[in-house]
């Protein structure tokens, strides 16, 4: 069989290309058996064959795409999503005592698959996962540099919708928070309201006598 010259193939055909020889493409279409742990239609959670730790799930997108890069905002939004779900998941019904998530992105970072994928790894003390981060001294001029060369590479990306679901998101969660805080002080107004009735009843005549008739509304303190 002729190989194919990449040269001479527009990046549709290379893609395609791709495609037609990824094993996680042909899991997602059904092709290929796999140990499914969680599917949508927009990705699919796998036991890994080979787990750095039992329940070890690579969590990947059905499309085709082979960085984090190339992956559309929804649907990388979409995959976290998921992967705290999953990590949920391992810390309750695997009583892990944490999970790792990470995207491994070119070879140079660890990645083996064509496929963009996370791992989502329930990790326990004393694993022995070896995810190791060194701790190196960055001199300060270092620092000013690269500071300045990544924000100049974000700033190119001001024109994408980069982050709009998250602030959606971001926003669901503040106003959730603010109702329970309104609960909560709800609920300190009533224990402090119960407290100073309890007191007052110890302490006839006391300071908290006073409180308690203002709370509830006596002004002249003749209800004895
Ligand atoms: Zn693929």
């Amino acid at each position: 069989m002729d190989q194919p010259d990449l040269n001479n193939m527009g990046p549709e055909e290379i893609e395609a290309l791709q495609k037609q020889n990824c094993v996680f493409c042909h899991i997602s279409d059904g092709k290929v058996p796999a140990k499914k742990v969680y599917e949508d239609d927009i990705c699919i959670g796998l036991l890994d064959i080979n787990p750095a730790s039992a329940g070890h799930i690579l969590l990947m997108p059905r499309e085709h795409h082979t960085v984090m890069f190339q992956v559309p905002d929804s649907i990388l939004e979409h995959l976290y999503i998921i992967a705290k779900g999953l990590s949920k998941a391992q810390l309750k019904a695997l009583q892990t005592k944490g999970t790792t998530i990470f995207a491994a992105n070119g070879t140079a970072a660890g990645q083996r698959a064509p496929h963009f994928m996370l791992h989502v790894i329930p990790r326990a003390p004393d694993d022995k996962v070896g995810i190791y981060i060194p701790s190196r001294a960055l001199p300060e001029s270092e620092a000013k540099k690269i500071i300045e060369a990544i924000s100049e590479g974000m700033g190119k990306k001001k024109t994408s919708n980069l982050g709009t679901g998250i602030k959606k998101e971001h926003k669901k969660v503040e106003e959730k928070v603010e109702r329970e805080k309104e609960k909560v002080v709800d609920a300190e107004i009533v224990e402090e309201k119960e407290e100073v009735e309890e007191g007052a009843v110890e302490e006839e005549g006391s300071e908290l006598d006073r409180i308690t008739e203002l709370l509830s509304g006596k002004k002249d303190g003749g209800s004895k």
